[in-house]
């Protein structure tokens, strides 16, 4: 069979049905996320992927019948792996020893095709081991595969010992065996390694940098929030990814690393568990994001409660940073800190991204702000903003549809019932 018609025939197996040259989805409303309101029966004409246009719904019926439901702009995760999903760590260190890169490669295509099945039509990925998220993201580009659209960071950069470094938590033997990791394995130390090392992701194919500026939960580490990253270092790093146009994602959970990444210029905090009123006016002072991942937070408190989930080392960390990360995200709300959503699947089950919704809206931010925040406000930190994360003319044709109003019940994100992505329907 020519590879043509396979591709064909897997596109159809799955359900989805080739980008038509033209077509028209009717919708019973469509969200307008800039306006904040509902338009009422309108219908989209789509033509190779891009929007065309959006008009009140005529006689003629539409190619796509959605008149009994709420359509909204393709939903957007600005911190997803996924490349890997977690287990219990005995298991997780188990699957290390004994498996390959090729066995997460083949079960990361699962965890992307249930991503955009979420509604979920653009991710960023934030780090994986051994170039794993650029190759995935060229088999959904080239339509191998079905997943989100993907942008991604390549391989994390951390410091020796710290949040990214892949060979934590090895004996000395095994580490002797392995040998120690270098600026292209994402560990870097000084201003010199952190060029070299952003350098290395712009030569394995990324779209950003992620670096890990704080200690984190998962990681075999004593310290979930100490700094690990000089102001030297930090500098490098910003001043370097300016220059092949990358945008910085950092993770972070202390109050230190935070404040030394946001005066550094960098674009996005991913976490902030412990961030402050000074913090708080930091991000504020130079345009950042943050990327709350109370998902994330939430889940692991959940598991530390488990006395066979996380090792000794871990487990304290997830229960002690886990519950903050919900409160501190109101916080950072009500002080007018710009937020774009964030989950960290892969932490937690891919396909279960849309229940971040329910945590924010939780924590005091209206529905309409919390949607915004996963569609106007990832694509302006995605520099995607006249592309993506609306549905009007000129922009990708992304479009998801629920029943009910999403805006009076949030949870209902949670039960997306159709996905377009440029063009495709993927779920019917
Ligand atoms: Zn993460």
């Amino acid at each position: 069979m020519p590879a043509k018609s396979a591709l064909g025939l897997l596109l159809l197996l799955n359900g989805a049905a080739a980008a038509a040259a033209t077509q028209t989805v009717d919708c019973g409303r469509l969200l307008d996320v800039k306006a904040g309101v509902w338009r009422e029966r309108v219908s989209v004409v789509v033509d190779n992927g891009v929007i065309k246009s959006v008009a009140p719904t005529g006689a003629a019926k539409g190619d796509i019948d959605l008149s009994g439901q709420s359509c909204l702009p393709g939903l957007i995760d600005m911190h997803v792996h996924l490349t890997g999903e977690s287990h219990k760590e005995v298991e997780t260190l188990r699957i290390k020893l004994s498996q390959d890169v090729a066995d997460d490669a083949y079960r990361s295509v699962a965890y992307a095709e249930r991503t955009l099945k979420a509604g979920f039509t653009t991710v960023r990925d934030l780090g994986a081991g051994d170039g794993l998220n650029v190759s995935l993201k060229r088999a959904i580009a080239t339509g191998a595969i079905i997943g989100p659209r993907m942008y991604t960071s390549g391989t994390a950069i951390a410091t020796t010992g710290g949040h990214a470094d892949g060979t934590n938590g090895l004996s000395r033997e095994l580490g002797k065996a392995v040998g120690h990791p270098t600026p292209y394995d994402g560990v870097i130390n000084g201003p010199d390694q952190a060029r070299e090392a952003v350098r290395a992701r712009y030569k394995e194919g990324a779209d950003l940098i992620k670096i890990t500026a704080t200690g984190g939960v998962l990681s075999q580490a004593a310290s979930g929030q100490n700094s690990q990253f000089t102001d030297e270092e930090l500098k490098a790093i910003a001043a370097t990814a300016r220059d092949y146009g990358f945008r910085v994602a950092v993770h972070a959970h202390g109050v230190e690393g935070i404040k030394r990444a946001l005066r550094a210029g960098l674009d996005s905090i991913e976490h902030g568990t412990y961030m402050d009123d000074e913090a708080m006016a930091l991000f504020k002072k130079h345009g950042a994001f943050y990327v709350p991942t109370i998902s994330a937070g939430r889940y692991v408190a959940e598991k530390a409660k488990d006395p066979e989930f996380f090792s000794p080392m871990v487990r304290p960390k997830a229960a002690a940073i886990g519950p903050l990360i919900q409160s501190t995200f109101g916080r950072a709300y009500k002080a007018g800190v710009k937020i774009a959503f964030g989950t960290d699947a892969g932490v937690f089950p891919h396909g279960e991204n849309a229940k971040e919704f329910a945590y924010m809206v939780e924590a005091g931010m209206p529905a309409l702000e919390a949607i915004r925040s996963a569609t106007l406000n990832a694509a302006e930190l995605l520099n995607q903003g006249s592309r993506l994360g609306s549905v009007e003319p000129g922009y990708a044709a992304d479009i998801v549809a629920v029943s009910g109003d999403p805006l009076k019940d949030i949870t209902l994100l949670q039960q997306v019932q159709f996905v377009m992505k440029e063009g495709v329907v993927f779920k019917r």
